[in-house]
């Protein structure tokens, strides 16, 4: 009997894109993951199974080892201090932008810069890397108040559309990196169950390559 292969999937605005990719790639969940509450599916292949997480949380299931391959943004991946992973494949879905914003036609201090983010480390990373002083302040969401409310210059976030900002009054200044979800691996997994995670690689990577 073949080993059970886990997949954890990343819930919210990437799930909506990963289903139709995994159905070209013919991984199929056995029922409707956007009706049911379950966390753990079943899918058209006996030894593949899906697990819905937090997308936070998806690279550290997969530096466990519990789950051998993630879905996940590379926001989340930079983000994250995981070091067990392979990222083998870019599944080009949900692609966003990694942008500094400030409120439109507000001008930056000369002092040391206050940021808000939910992205801390990338953020950090960013302005060291620029040569800028700057605090960072953690947020859990809402980052678009901070600057209005005076509790930041600037704020890190992502960006689609724009529109989120712009219904805010902000605008998108800096770019820091292109975001795609990204297919990542189990070090360990990815040696010991070779032979059946490369089918499974080629087929997400055939579907992405397609779409
Ligand atoms: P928009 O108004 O289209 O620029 O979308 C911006 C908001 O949508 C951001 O605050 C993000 O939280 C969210 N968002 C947009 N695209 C993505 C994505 N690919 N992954 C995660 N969140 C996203």
């Amino acid at each position: 009997m073949k080993n059970t292969l886990t997949i954890a999937l990343s819930k919210g605005r990437i799930l909506e894109e990963t289903l139709p990719l995994f159905e070209k790639a013919n991984i199929i969940p056995i029922e409707d993951i956007k009706k049911s509450r379950k966390l753990i599916f079943d899918t058209n292949h006996d030894n593949i199974k899906l697990v819905i997480l937090r997308a936070t949380d998806v690279p550290t299931y997969v530096e466990h080892g519990v789950a051998d391959f993630g879905v996940a943004g590379k926001d989340v991946l930079m983000e994250s201090s995981t070091k067990n992973l392979y990222e083998l494949v870019d599944l080009k879905i949900a692609k966003c932008r990694l942008m500094t914003a400030g409120v439109v036609g507000v001008e930056l201090p000369s002092r040391r810069l206050k940021v808000a983010s939910k992205f801390v480390k990338t953020a950090k990373a960013y302005f060291a890397e620029q040569g800028i002083q700057a605090d960072v302040i953690k947020l859990y969401g809402a980052m678009e108040l901070a600057p209005i409310m005076g509790l930041a210059d600037l704020i890190v976030d992502i960006v689609d559309t724009g529109n989120t900002l712009k219904a805010n009054g902000l605008e998108a200044r800096d770019h820091i990196a292109d975001i795609s979800t990204r297919l990542v691996v189990n070090k360990a997994a990815y040696k010991t169950k070779y032979q059946q995670i490369e089918p499974i690689l080629e087929m997400l990577r055939d579907a992405a390559n397609k779409a």
